[in-house]
């Protein structure tokens, strides 16, 4: 009766998923358990060191560490038999990248016949010069407007076809390097306001026909230099073609130049304000002596990217026309040369190497298994993900297969830190445990989606699944902080597993060697049953959810 007694039950089993109770019913079978120990802790860690070796520099958005991880992961889906499902039959999808940058090697400053580098003593914040940039200075103080506070820096001043000079006074409020006057908060400059009751200096000189604009550091601004050389070092930052939502500010007419101190000096030399440093200093004409030159012309830098895309085609005639994705960022934030410590690269293990390689563990495991899963399985590393999900945001607004078809994404971005019982380290307080992992956005859209991520972690390892950072309150926002959160708004019912953040989270430290691999076998083999569940689903996932309104505006 055995085998008949099998049979019976297999028959039962498949039914009762659907019929029974209209929510997915998981249960985990033998064949599918066999697949998932495809999945090990020593095959991750191979990958691992690999991808997070001092020889991918930390897999920056774009460079050739990046390159050379992603010709790993083709190599290995050509390997295994993946089926290439980026751009023109190949498992790349591409991206251009532009930056408005500075033809540094042209660029300099020179004031009373002393040449300053550019990158070393100034750096370029807006607009190009024609040419070489001579003209008359005056000091403007603060060079702001707010009618409302009786500020006009240019009170009485004739500022057309001239240069004019600004003390910063304070450290900057954002990375817009911006500093108010004193006396004025951000909640006085009303946005409808702009221009008429107030205009920060830039937008004021522009105004008043200024022919350019130099920003004089801070001592405090001072202090950030070498951040600052790492921002404007090169000019305006990098953008995706296709993703640009505005033209780049650095099209603004008026060329605007951050300078140093000591070119401040140079500036105030022999006036009668005699140091850029003395506070407040009221508004001046510079001597007609002072001779200033500067010249910074912009270049358009372009570089490419891509993301890696594979597909693994199910076995049901009609069901593979759908896909289930899963996904992980293989880019990291490169190297820091400016890095207190000796360690200068950020490594990115966990962040996000951990998912790499766990996404290419699954890959292998599908391949070396005897049967397939009944959806297509669509597999996308992003690159540019710490830029500003770039990659997932491409993906979703190019889509290289009918994204209409994606029934669901699975995003694994950090599982492979633990909190050990004796950490006292209030760095990594919300760290998750040995057995533990945080879960976002899986009960958000879909239950069915939600029941089966839940339900098959109860029929397996019965990891402790952290909930919390569901709460569209939570202030650390992490479902906004990865590549799920493209595909969310995009209406695909997302799943996001992610270990917490901890003491090495986006710092030199995040190395392969501190990597609890018991954990990341367990929770990569809970995600790739996971995965099986929902490729061999009657119904694709229903969206039956409306994702809280706080959640779809990044
Ligand atoms: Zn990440």
């Amino acid at each position: 009766m055995r085998k008949n007694f099998f049979a019976f039950l297999l028959a039962i089993t498949l039914l009762l998923p659907s019929v029974a109770f209209g929510q997915a019913v998981v249960k985990i079978s033998n064949a599918e358990r066999a697949m998932a120990t495809g999945v090990t802790a020593e095959q991750l860690k191979q990958y691992l060191y690999f991808v997070a070796s001092d020889a991918m520099g930390g897999r920056d958005t774009p460079s050739q560490g990046l390159d050379v991880t992603a010709e790993f992961i083709k190599m290995n889906l050509w390997k295994w038999g993946f089926k290439p499902a980026g751009d023109n039959g190949t498992f790349f999808q591409k991206m251009t990248l532009n930056r408005e940058a500075v033809d540094t090697a042209n660029a300099f400053m020179e004031v009373g016949g002393q040449r300053y580098a550019f990158g070393e003593d100034f750096f370029r914040m807006a607009g190009n010069t024609t040419g070489t940039l001579e003209k008359p200075l005056v000091f403007v103080g603060n060079g702001w407007l707010v009618k409302s506070k009786n500020i006009d820096s240019y009170a009485g001043l004739d500022v057309s076809g001239k240069i004019v000079v600004v003390q910063m006074q304070g450290a900057p409020t954002n990375a817009s390097l911006r500093i108010l006057p004193k006396g004025v908060t951000q909640a006085d400059l009303k946005p409808a306001a702009k221009g008429t009751d107030w205009a920060d200096p830039a937008a004021y000189a522009q105004q008043k026909g200024a022919a350019g604009l130099i920003y004089i550091a801070s001592p405090e601004l001072q202090g950030f230099w070498g951040q600052i050389k790492q921002f404007l070092g090169r000019g305006g930052a990098m953008k995706v073609k296709g993703l640009e939502d505005e033209p780049a500010p650095t099209t603004s007419a008026l060329p605007v130049i951050l300078a140093s101190q000591k070119v401040g000096e140079a500036l105030f030399a022999g006036e009668s304000a005699n140091s850029v440093k003395t506070p407040d200093t009221a508004p001046f004409t510079f001597s007609p002596a002072k001779k200033i030159g500067i010249s910074v012309k912009g270049i358009t830098d372009t570089a490419t990217t891509q993301n890696v895309v594979a597909i693994w085609e199910g076995s049901d005639p009609i069901l593979k026309n759908e896909m289930v994705a899963i996904g992980a960022h293989y880019d990291h934030v490169g190297t820091n040369p400016n890095a207190p410590g000796p360690d200068k690269i950020w490594n990115g293990a966990d962040d996000d190497g951990s998912g790499t390689v766990a996404v290419l563990a699954i890959a292998e495991a599908l391949a070396k298994a005897k049967t397939r899963p009944k959806r297509s399985i669509l597999f996308v590393w992003h690159a540019g993900e710490e830029k500003g999900l770039w990659g997932s945001e491409y993906f979703n607004k190019f889509p290289t297969v009918d994204i209409k078809q994606v029934v669901a994404q699975l995003n694994i971005d950090m599982i492979g830190r633990s909190r050990k019982a004796d950490d006292v380290n209030p760095k990594n307080k919300d760290l998750s445990g040995e057995n533990a992992i945080y879960v976002i956005g899986a009960e958000m859209m879909s239950s069915t989606l939600g029941a089966i991520t839940k339900q098959t972690n109860d029929a397996y390892l019965k990891m402790t699944y952290d909930y919390r950072y569901d709460d569209p309150k939570d202030t650390n926002r992490f479902f906004f902080r990865s590549d799920h959160f493209n595909y969310a708004v995009n209406g695909i019912p997302v799943a996001f597993w992610f270990d917490g953040v901890h003491e090495d989270y986006h710092g030199p430290g995040d190395h392969a060697d501190k990597i609890d691999y018991a954990k990341m076998e367990k929770v990569t083999r809970t995600i790739m049953l996971t995965m099986l569940e929902i490729s061999d689903l009657k119904e694709r996932p229903k969206v039956d959810k409306q994702l809280p309104a706080e959640l779809t505006q990044r």
